[in-house]
């Protein structure tokens, strides 16, 4: 019989992540018809084990701490491990972010288990726990089990929708975990994100908005507008909200002395050699709609192009709707209903 743990950090309660754990976790365990439990690592867990009041878990475990509020490699393993023992499970769900994911590798070793991150769903059949991720760029989804125990995995986040559990006081069994002084070396002074790309990037985002290098490029008037480019897409992102992708030409060109987008960098790219976003609607603007670009598009479900030629990639079913129109007179457009 398994026995299912969701390990996570208090941090992620006030963004999704735990909630959605906590969903594969109630769901795998019905499937299963065994029970599920919850360990938490933070500063203070008790506010975050609340919010999981509701969802049907046996027992909540916790290791809190000024010690354990930051990300660090030395004072979350040895948590994560505290935690795993006291709970005895056999199936880990962790709910993956930069943090969990810089652990679950180490932890599964240090308890002779495996450990697997990126897993999209979780599902058993006949009684067997099944994971699902996708490899090679996404190209290919597998759908796999392992006979090892713990089996320690990484949850993908935004696959599926977090259940609202009513919160309520739990009880929550602390342990105690000493560290010795070489692990508390490493300090987080504070997060620094890329210039611009905190503000443009938008996982949650309902609208995905790509930008091309079309928009550098020269118009019709044989001159360059970029200075009018960038106000409109930032505009209309922050109208709208979306979050920005770009082509990996549009990225590439300011180390190619080109004209640029300021607030553009490398993490906005959408692609083959950039990222999958998972928006469900995107409009893509001045961008030609090449296959290594497109393909970064694999979960965008509704998709719209604004391209001055015809026979551009977009038009070659890769999109619901081609707007064959020039993008500047189209977002100026847009920008004026919206600001109605
Ligand atoms: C191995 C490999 C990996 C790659 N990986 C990626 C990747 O991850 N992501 C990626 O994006 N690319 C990738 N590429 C590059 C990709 O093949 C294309 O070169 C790139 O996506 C083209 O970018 P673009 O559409 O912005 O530029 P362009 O091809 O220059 O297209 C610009 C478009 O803008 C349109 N346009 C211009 N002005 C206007 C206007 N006023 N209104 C409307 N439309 C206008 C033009 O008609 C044109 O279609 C990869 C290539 C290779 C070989």
């Amino acid at each position: 019989m398994e026995k299912i743990l969701l390990l996570g950090f208090a941090d992620q309660a006030s963004s999704k992540l735990l909630a959605e754990g906590a969903t594969v976790a109630a769901n795998l365990a019905a499937s299963l018809g065994c029970s599920w439990e919850v360990a938490l690592i933070g500063e203070k867990v008790q506010e975050a084990a609340n919010t999981l009041g509701g969802s049907g878990a046996a027992k909540f475990y916790g290791v809190e701490g000024e010690d354990f509020a930051f990300a660090r490699y030395s004072s979350d393993l040895p948590a994560a491990e505290a935690l795993l023992k006291e709970s005895q499970a056999t199936v880990i769900l962790v709910p993956g972010s930069s943090r969990a994911n810089r652990v679950l590798s180490a932890l599964a070793m240090r308890l002779g288990g495996r450990a697997d991150t990126h897993i999209t769903s979780v599902t058993a059949k006949e009684g067997k726990v099944l994971a699902n991720r996708w490899f090679y760029r996404q190209r290919m989804e597998a759908c796999f089990s392992r006979p090892q125990r713990p089996w320690v995995m990484g949850l993908e986040p935004g696959n599926v929708v977090p259940q609202a559990f009513s919160a309520s006081s739990v009880q929550v069994q602390m342990l105690s975990v000493a560290l010795p002084d070489a692990a508390k070396r490493t300090k987080v002074l504070g997060l620094k994100y890329p210039a611009g790309t905190a503000q443009t990037i938008r996982p949650d985002a309902k609208l995905l908005f790509v930008a091309g290098a079309g928009w550098t490029k020269k118009q019709a008037d044989g001159q360059i507008h970029a200075g009018e480019a960038e106000k409109a897409i930032l505009d209309f992102l922050g109208k709208a909200q979306a979050s920005l992708g770009s082509t990996k030409s549009l990225v590439d060109q300011s180390g190619e002395g080109n004209a640029v987008l300021s607030f553009m960098t490398h993490l906005n790219q959408v692609g083959q050699t950039g990222s999958t976003p998972r928006h469900s609607k995107g409009l893509a603007t001045c961008c030609h709609g090449e296959e290594p670009h497109v393909v970064g598009w694999r979960f965008v479900t509704e998709r719209r192009a604004v391209n001055m030629d015809a026979n551009c990639g977009w038009a070659r079913g890769k999109t619901d709707v081609l707007y064959v129109a020039d993008a500047f007179e189209v977002m100026k457009k847009v920008n004026e209903i919206l600001s109605a």
